[in-house]
């Protein structure tokens, strides 16, 4: 189940046309990882929850990604976890580190005064957030694949996943899955909003006609953010979303706007306000019976024949909700219902 692709020799992989429909029962598509060499265990711990849950059934292969080299000891533990074929990639430094027009003083000071915030001080964590926003897709390997499922170190699958998502996606013609939708924390997206806005301004040809930008919008006179956000960690998506224009063009904007280093914008809110405006409102999905936990909340099925069903395993978070079965889907933090008054089914 393993290769490895050098990076210094590109591998010339067919040609082979990304809306192409599946071969041997299996989509156009992949698990993407990005992670540390130190997080080597928290990670097969994640790999095990994907395999146990979906993937031994299917065979997925799945890309992972650093900025630094993986150990040979990462890649033979993971390569032999992994069912598919794992393939280990190095980010090229373009996309990690900051451009030219970011003024470094500023972006210090900005770590300065976010000290006191969840990774408020943290360089690494902005580098991460900006090629999550901007360039996971570009690295040749990632060329030919159609859909991605994001996995990250540390988190679990409660439920067997029966139907695959990424057949889901495609026989749906639907392009992001989410799980978990809830409040971004406001400080860490200041600015994120009015830059938004500038883009609509700009470029209103970009944004869809029928978009669920009320997801992420207020009501009423004011329309300033609401700071809901998908919860990134877990995403099921159309790279090609991420490959077009108006993708580019957005995060583009964004980026020269400077707000991934003098503030600490992640690439969840990011990639949520584009879903929400650029996207037909009728191509994002819940994943409602996917059951999902990354510390500190969990998406499990609502309804028990379900959960019965897909022998789901929804552990009590104590600090939250003591003693009993816990959804957060329906928790006054959680950003459903504004997705549903998106869609219009208040
Ligand atoms: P959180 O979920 O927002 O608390 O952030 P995480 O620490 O889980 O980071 C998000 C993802 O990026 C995870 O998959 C991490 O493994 C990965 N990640 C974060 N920082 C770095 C970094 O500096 N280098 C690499 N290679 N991966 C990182
Ligand atoms: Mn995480």
């Amino acid at each position: 189940a393993s290769t490895r692709i050098n990076e210094n020799h590109r591998v010339d992989l067919p040609e082979v046309d990304t809306q192409e429909v599946p071969h041997n029962g299996r989509e156009n598509a992949t698990f993407i990882t990005l992670a540390r060499n130190e997080e080597l265990e928290a990670l097969l711990q994640s790999i095990d929850q994907v395999e146990k849950r979906f993937n031994k059934n299917h065979h997925y292969d799945w890309v992972f990604f650093n900025d630094n080299d993986f150990t040979e000891e990462f890649i033979q533990r993971v390569s032999e976890r992994v069912s598919g074929e794992a393939k280990f990639g190095k980010i090229p430094d373009q996309y990690w580190g900051y451009p030219d027009f970011i003024d470094q003083k500023k972006a210090a000071d900005t770590r300065e005064r976010m000290k006191d915030v969840i990774y408020g001080s943290s360089e690494s964590y902005r580098f991460m957030c900006r090629y999550e926003s901007g360039f996971f897709w570009k690295h040749p390997l990632m060329d030919n694949y159609r859909y991605y499922w994001r996995v990250e170190p540390d988190i679990k699958f409660t439920c067997d996943i029966k139907d695959d998502p990424f057949r889901v996606l495609r026989e749906t013609g639907k392009k992001y899955g989410f799980t978990l939708a809830l409040y971004e924390i406001p400080f860490v997206v200041g600015g994120l909003w009015d830059a938004t806005r500038e883009f609509m301004e700009k470029y209103p040809e970009y944004i869809h006609p029928h978009n669920a930008i009320r997801f992420a919008r207020l009501d009423g006179d004011d329309q300033s953010y609401n700071n809901c956000h998908f919860w990134s960690n877990f995403e099921v998506a159309d790279l090609d979303f991420f490959r077009s224009e108006a993708y580019e063009a957005y995060f583009n904007h964004l980026d020269r706007s400077g707000g991934f280093f003098y503030d600490r914008w992640g690439d969840a809110p990011v990639h949520s306000l584009a879903v929400s405006l650029l996207m037909d409102r009728n191509d994002l999905h819940w994943f409602k019976d996917v059951g999902y936990y990354h510390p500190p909340f969990q998406n499990c099925p609502v309804d028990p024949v379900v959960r019965q069903e897909l022998n789901c395993e929804c552990p009590n978070i104590p600090d939250v909700d003591p003693g009993s079965w816990y959804n957060f889907a329906f928790e006054s933090n959680s950003c459903i219902m504004d997705y549903y008054i998106a869609l219009g089914r208040e």
